[in-house]
């Protein structure tokens, strides 16, 4: 058989959130190329043939330069070898999949992509915000805060009335804060912090605006996590006692919206 590359989208980590599809690419592959934040636990019954190579940034170490596993893509396919390359979450969102797909398509390698779930909705969802709620917010927004956001961003994000989603946001939570109250959006407007969404770690801070980054220093809140801001976060109930009250209150603005 010849080789090719299969770009996989791993979900949130819990292997259980893993697609059937991404799960058969395991299976039948020879070399897996995996990220940190990909479930990598149980790589070994899941793809039981397979070299394991962890290509992943961890606090401290380097990770792999994306132009060297591009070209471990490409070589290990040119020789033949099933080639997965398992990314966390979607590999198209935030995630660098198109770059590997352009690398492929340019040494003309066959590459195919298995879309996953991304932590940008099931993170939050595992902590019981719903990113659209009627009556609520009918819309959400996805951004990466690896940089600061310019101010015609943090504008039109605050004009926008929906969920604001942020991905890669912990270090950069201190100018959003101050850059959406700049633009508008109150001191009281909720904002919450997922870390470690769908594992066993998974921990909720809740906040405001003004409030959060004060919170979440106390908490050491950190990486990775998503960032949600939005009336949505009002939902967040985390199975606690206070869903019904939450859950009630929402009721009572969708009347009035
Ligand atoms: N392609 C990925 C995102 C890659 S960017 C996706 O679709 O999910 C990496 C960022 O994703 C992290 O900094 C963090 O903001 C978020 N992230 C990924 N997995 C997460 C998890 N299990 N819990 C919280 N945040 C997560």
């Amino acid at each position: 058989m010849s080789g090719r590359v299969t770009i996989v989208g791993g979900g949130p980590g819990a292997v259980d959130l893993l697609t059937l599809r991404a799960a058969r690419a395991l299976a039948d592959a020879d070399v897996v190329l995996y990220d940190r934040l990909a479930p990598h636990d149980d790589l070994a019954e899941l793809a039981p043939r397979a070299r394991l190579v962890d290509v992943g940034k961890r606090p401290g170490h380097h990770a792999v330069p994306q132009h060297e596993i591009e070209a471990m893509l490409v070589g290990h396919a040119a020789s033949g070898a099933q080639v997965v390359r398992l990314k966390g979450g979607d590999p198209y969102v935030l995630g660098r999949g198109g770059e590997e797909v352009l690398a492929c398509h340019a040494a003309g390698i066959p590459v195919e992509v298995v879309p996953g779930v991304t932590s940008a909705i099931s993170v939050p969802a595992a902590a019981g915000i719903p990113l659209t709620h009627r009556g609520v917010s009918h819309a959400f927004t996805v951004v990466s805060g690896h940089a600061p956001l310019g101010d015609d961003e943090l504008r039109h994000l605050a004009g926008l009335g929906g969920t604001i989603v942020v991905l890669m946001g912990i270090g950069t939570l201190p100018s959003l804060a101050a850059g959406l109250a700049r633009h508008g959006l109150p001191a009281s407007h909720p904002v919450a912090v997922v870390e470690r969404g769908c594992t066993p770690a998974q921990r909720t801070t809740l906040g405001t605006l003004g409030d959060i980054v004060s919170t979440t220093a106390r908490a050491r809140v950190a990486s990775p996590a998503v960032v949600v801001v939005g009336e949505v976060v009002r939902l967040a109930h985390d199975g606690d006692a206070s869903a019904a009250e939450l859950m009630d209150r929402a009721a009572r603005w969708s009347v009035v919206a």
